[in-house]
């Protein structure tokens, strides 16, 4: 257990206040932190991992003025240019939220507590599960939700990629990199939802194999993954198995301070203002960006600039004295 120091002990009830909160360290997170910070607002942006979803991208070739570069770099380039602006960066997870009698927002963290005039939400998403029998039993036994972070592991082994999407192409391509023996890329219809580029790249790899019509139903071992059973009665010898199947939008902020949704994203105008006068949001977990294939940094990015400038016209509005 850990014991805190009576000094410590008041540090972390303390309630630090600023003008602007940011939930969200990802490229929208951070995007917002940017313009915000540049425009002189004091901003605290707080995130439960580095670079959101984009931390774990290995490399990406589609962020103009880039050909190529690793999602943590980006990340890195990103909380420097916001921290040069005065961005307070915050690594902790947000437990709780609310709005006070004086229309400001407290945001309670396992790294103290926060007390802002407005916020913005750009809180993404996390992986999605397969929910078959075998999977909780073998998390990090041979079953992962992220390739690019995993991949390494599996060098000459033999796996399974399960999802149609780009995560499940580019993680099924850094696979290859790293030298797994064998890599069976699985969708569970008849098509493949990624870019083009990728299946074309995937095609010209001699150890890739795409199998289409195929639903994992189980996954085996003993200590480790050793096989997965599929719905059509086959199943495969494996080490591995990648759950690549998407996003769930992480909302749960937004519910607790009574944001309205729409089919499962956080509603916003086009100005990215919420129903909730002071609390704005952007990127993926918005209903802006309804496609999951739309779900890209640049887009996330364009929607917390947006946000960033509607949240400085707010504050400006109702708490600058003429
Ligand atoms: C493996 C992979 C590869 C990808 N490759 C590319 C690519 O090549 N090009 C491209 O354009 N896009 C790519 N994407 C998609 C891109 O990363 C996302 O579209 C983008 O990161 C979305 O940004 P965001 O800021 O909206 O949300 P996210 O990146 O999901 O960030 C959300 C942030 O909110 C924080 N958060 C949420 N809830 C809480 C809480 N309760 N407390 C504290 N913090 C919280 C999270 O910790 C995180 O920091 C890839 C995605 C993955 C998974």
């Amino acid at each position: 257990m850990l014991i805190l120091s009576p000094k410590e002990e008041e540090e972390s009830t303390e309630i630090r206040e600023h003008d602007l909160g940011i939930i969200g360290l990802g490229p929208g997170g951070l995007t917002s932190a940017i313009y915000a910070s540049r425009a002189g607002i004091d901003v605290v942006c707080i995130g439960r991992d580095y670079g959101g979803q984009m931390g774990l991208a290995l490399e990406i070739e589609n962020y103009p003025g880039f050909e190529n570069i690793s999602g943590i770099e980006l990340t890195d380039k990103m909380r420097e240019q916001a921290e040069k602006f005065g961005t307070k960066i915050v690594y902790g997870e947000v437990d709780k939220a609310e709005k006070t009698n004086d229309n400001k927002y407290l945001i309670k963290t396992d790294m103290g507590n926060y007390l802002v005039k407005a916020l913005i939400l750009a809180t993404g998403g996390r992986h999605r599960e397969l929910h078959i029998p075998g999977e909780k039993e073998f998390v990090g036994k041979g079953v992962s939700y992220c390739a690019t972070c995993d991949a390494a592991f599996f060098k000459e082994k033999t796996v399974i990629v399960v999802g149609s999407g780009d995560a499940a192409a580019t993680g099924t391509l850094a696979l290859a990199a790293v030298g797994a023996k064998k890599i069976y890329w699985v969708s569970r219809s008849d098509y493949l939802k990624c870019e083009r580029i990728y299946i074309e790249r995937a095609n010209s790899k001699d150890n890739i194999e795409i199998l289409y019509n195929k639903l994992a139903t189980e996954i085996k071992g003993t200590n480790t993954v050793e096989e997965v059973l599929f719905e059509d009665g086959t199943s495969l010898k494996v080490d591995g198995i990648f759950a690549e199947i998407g996003a769930i939008p992480n909302i749960e902020i937004a519910e607790m301070l009574g944001v309205e949704l729409d089919e499962g994203l956080i509603k916003i105008d086009d100005d990215c203002n919420t129903n909730v006068p002071g609390i704005f949001s952007a990127g993926d977990v918005t209903s802006k960006i309804r496609n999951p294939l739309s779900r890209q940094i640049t887009t996330s990015i364009g929607l917390a600039t947006i946000a960033a400038l509607t949240a400085a016209e707010y504050l400006e509005a109702r708490f600058t004295t003429q």
